[in-house]
């Protein structure tokens, strides 16, 4: 007997006969017959069989070459039925010397396979998801090499392919089977940047073209893999050799990657697979897709993330394949990009004005993507888990931000239901653009600032739109978070120059990096925490890391040239804190009046209030200071001891509570005692009925995302703040745990406009 397999690498490869055989005319059937013939015939099996699974889930038998033909669309497995239904359980190929002795093997009579011991299934994978599976099985109880395992599947991957994405079998023919979800559903996800949207999903990721798998010169594109592997390392070593770590990280992540990038494993399955006659891009996919299906089933968190880090591994090694200059992809009018996750940059490629929603597999609320489809205003959708395995590119989509909801493939009662929300939506923006002239005056006459929070240069060019008086908060950090490496001190002092030009004579304060925590970065990895929202983090890091922070303090007074400038420091904990990260304000102040370079007109330093520790020290705090802003999000956490990146614990508790409502009124009559200017830039300032409950309470400074300008300042103009004052008071001194309803019923009474 022949060595079997190795039919599969000669010239005129088994993977061009099978793509002959199914591009070729005729039926569907007659051209999966075909296939099954040519496998057969190569692998030397007695018997081929290809299983494709139907929209119930079953696997019904397509086409066979060995087995009784009547069964042909006659056999059909429920799922996790037979060894059919066992390799698709596993998502991996299943190899058997003896398969009738196998606990799961079921006995079909008409298909007559009772002479066949050995059996050999490998599933027919897209995207990590089994569409069918293939088998070839052999009457002696053999046991089917490694090389042969490897080689069916490949056969499988590029079956798989050809039958789901090539429109190689026309859709009638393929009725019923699904090779692709078609079903209307419903994700779960996080809200990460708010508001509604209807379009087409484009897939980021998007998958190997049909006709782009297999290979004309296996030779030439095992040297295309070898360079873009090569030019993969060398960019790893160079990360870790530290031109990027510039803050001695622990570079455990690179570490992994480095890990990987070497791995021997790795790279031969890779070779293997071009030298099979697949493209190196279609080999990436196949070892991919091999990982995914394995390492996707695993429960271990650990083993879970070094899949992340292998997907990203991946996505570099294509990159790398495509050559960096690749033109950015035409998207429809109206797309909703669908991603796993999106790196830094990634999402400022697009088409801004096509790109009409986000839906992520993973990521944060504090992730780049959030951070970007925020400053874009594109509604995102965020850690909807298996996303990319349950969409096609081009299916309808919804986004419902509003929600934290992804609708695929929706019915047509969902999208008019969708479409009705977005035209309120849409007249209710149209009327808070009228507002934007409209100074933010309370009916009893109290002027409140309302201001905007802004990071990246795309948020200047709404400052203008959204009617805000400035910018309360300038979360330096984002620049940081969407480049790849730390920017130097030009690039920063360019930013901040372009953030003060835009804002003209509207204040802005630029808080110092707030890095840690929940947000980190690939260049700056620092040290895993166990708890990394009470570690490492903020104002801590600058102080232990001087260098850094003299840097950014130095582009801040250098952008400022003669300009006012304004300063805060995050998650500052105690005065000496303060004290210390003044002190680094004056030495720069006075590095630069040594060098002749002109001094800001005049110098604001503040304090971030969002440790709970220093507002019980307001007495000596407040004298240091020349402003206060009051970091509620992280005030918050603190207070509750609720993690608020942890979806699990993030609603246990509300801002509208005695607790919450009481630390503010302490801030705000601490501030009013002493004269210090207090502000309030967390979220919960740009959420009407929250603002409400501040204006009450005194503060007349909120900060608040963009979108929340609007919104807020129609509340201000309906409200008396004086009535608004005795009933939130008053609610305060209950013992209730939230008084949620309760202020709403007052702010309805009061006819204030929430
Ligand atoms: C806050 O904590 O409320 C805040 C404004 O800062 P950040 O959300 O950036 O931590
Ligand atoms: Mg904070």
């Amino acid at each position: 007997m022949p060595a079997p397999g190795l039919a599969i690498r000669g010239p005129r490869s088994l993977l061009r006969q099978i793509r002959e055989a199914l591009a070729g005319g005729g039926p569907a059937q007659s051209r999966l017959d075909m296939v099954v013939r040519i496998i057969a015939r190569s692998m030397v099996a007695e018997v081929c069989s290809i299983y494709l699974r139907r929209a119930n889930g079953e696997m019904e038998l397509f086409a066979t070459e060995g087995l009784k033909p009547e069964a042909v669309h006659v056999t059909t497995l429920k799922p996790g039925e037979g060894l059919v239904g066992e390799t698709m359980r596993l998502n991996r190929p299943l190899s058997l010397s003896d398969a009738p002795n196998h606990p799961s093997f079921s006995y079909r009579p008409e298909t007559g396979e009772d002479p066949f011991h050995a059996f050999l299934a490998a599933p027919l994978l897209r995207g990590g998801r089994a569409i069918g599976v293939l088998v070839v099985q052999n009457r002696t109880e053999r046991v089917y090499t490694e090389e042969e395992v490897e080689d069916l599947q490949i056969i499988a991957m590029v079956l798989a392919e050809m039958v789901a994405g090539g429109g190689l079998l026309g859709e009638g023919e393929l009725k019923n089977v699904e090779i692709a979800p078609h079903r209307p559903e419903r994700l779960k996800g996080s809200r990460f940047a708010d508001g509604l949207a209807y379009g087409k999903a484009v897939l980021h990721e998007a998958p190997v073209a049909p006709e782009q798998l297999l290979s004309e010169d296996s030779a030439a594109e095992e040297r295309r893999l070898k360079t873009a592997v090569e030019a993969l390392q060398a960019q790893i070593d160079e990360m870790l050799e530290g031109q990027h770590g510039i803050l001695g990280a622990s570079f455990e992540v690179l570490e992994t990657y480095r890990m990987f990038a070497h791995d021997r494993g790795w790279n031969r399955s890779l070779e293997e697979a071009v030298r099979s006659g697949l493209t190196a891009e279609a080999a990436v996919e196949r070892v991919r897709s091999e990982h995914r299906a394995r390492l996707g089933q695993a429960r271990d968190p650990y083993l879970r993330e070094r899949l992340h880090d292998l997907e990203d591994l991946n996505d570099r090694l294509l990159r790398h394949l495509s050559g960096d200059g690749h033109a950015p992809r035409v998207l429809p009018d109206d797309a909703i990009l669908i991603a796993r996750n999106l790196g830094p940059a990634d999402l400022l490629e697009y088409d801004r004005g096509r790109l009409k929603g986000l839906l992520l597999e993973e990521g944060s609320s504090a992730s780049h993507a959030a951070i970007v489809a925020r400053a874009l205003g594109i509604p995102c959708v965020g850690r909807l888990a298996g996303l990319r395995d349950r969409v096609s590119e081009g299916d309808p989509v919804i986004v419902d931000a509003e929600t934290g909801e992804a609708y695929l493939r929706p019915r047509p009662d969902v999208i008019t239901a969708s479409l009705a929300r977005m035209d309120v939506r849409a007249q209710r923006q149209a009327e808070f653009a009228r507002l934007r002239e409209t100074p933010a005056f309370t009916r009893d006459g109290a002027k409140v600032t309302l201001l905007m929070n802004a990071g990246l240069a795309v948020d200047l060019d709404i400052l203008g739109e959204t009617g805000a008086e400035g910018i309360g908060l300038f979360r330096t950090e984002f620049q940081f978070m969407v480049a790849e490496e730390l920017p130097r001190l030009n690039t920063q002092t360019a930013l901040y120059a372009r953030v003060l030009d835009a804002a003209g004579d509207m204040p802005v304060t630029f808080r110092t990096l707030d890095l840690g925590g929940d947000k980190v970065l690939p260049y700056l990895e620092a040290e895993r925490e166990d708890n990394p929202a009470l570690g490492w983090r903020a104002v801590r890091m600058g102080l232990d890391r001087p260098a850094l922070l003299r840097l950014q303090l130095r582009a801040l007074i250098s952008a400022a040239r003669g300009r006012p400038l304004r300063i805060m420091f995050p998650l500052i904990a105690s005065v000496d804190e303060f004290r210390a990260a003044r002190a680094f304000v004056d030495q720069e102040i006075a590095w630069a009046q040594r060098r002749g370079r002109p001094a800001p007109s005049r110098l604001d330093v503040g304090a971030m209030v969002e440790a709970p520790s220093v507002v019980w020290h307001l007495d000596a705090l407040l004298p240091m200071v020349d402003f206060v802003s009051v970091g509620t999000n992280d005030l918050m956490q603190y207070m509750f001891a609720a993690d608020r990146g942890n979806p699990r614990v993030a609603d246990r508790y509300d801002f509208l509570s005695p607790p919450a409502l009481r630390v503010m009124k302490t801030i705000q009559d601490a501030c009013v005692e002493s004269g210090t200017s207090v502000s309030v830039c967390g979220e919960m300032a740009g959420r009407p009925l929250e603002a409400f409950a501040l204006i009450a309470l005194g503060f007349d400074h909120l900060s608040m995302p963009p979108s929340g300008v609007g919104p807020v300042k129609r509340m201000v103009l309906s409200v008396d703040r004086e009535a608004a004052r005795r009933g939130v008071l008053s609610l305060i001194r209950t013992s209730s745990g939230s008084v949620r309803n309760e202020i709403e019923t007052l702010a309805r009474k009061l006819y204030v406009a929430i």
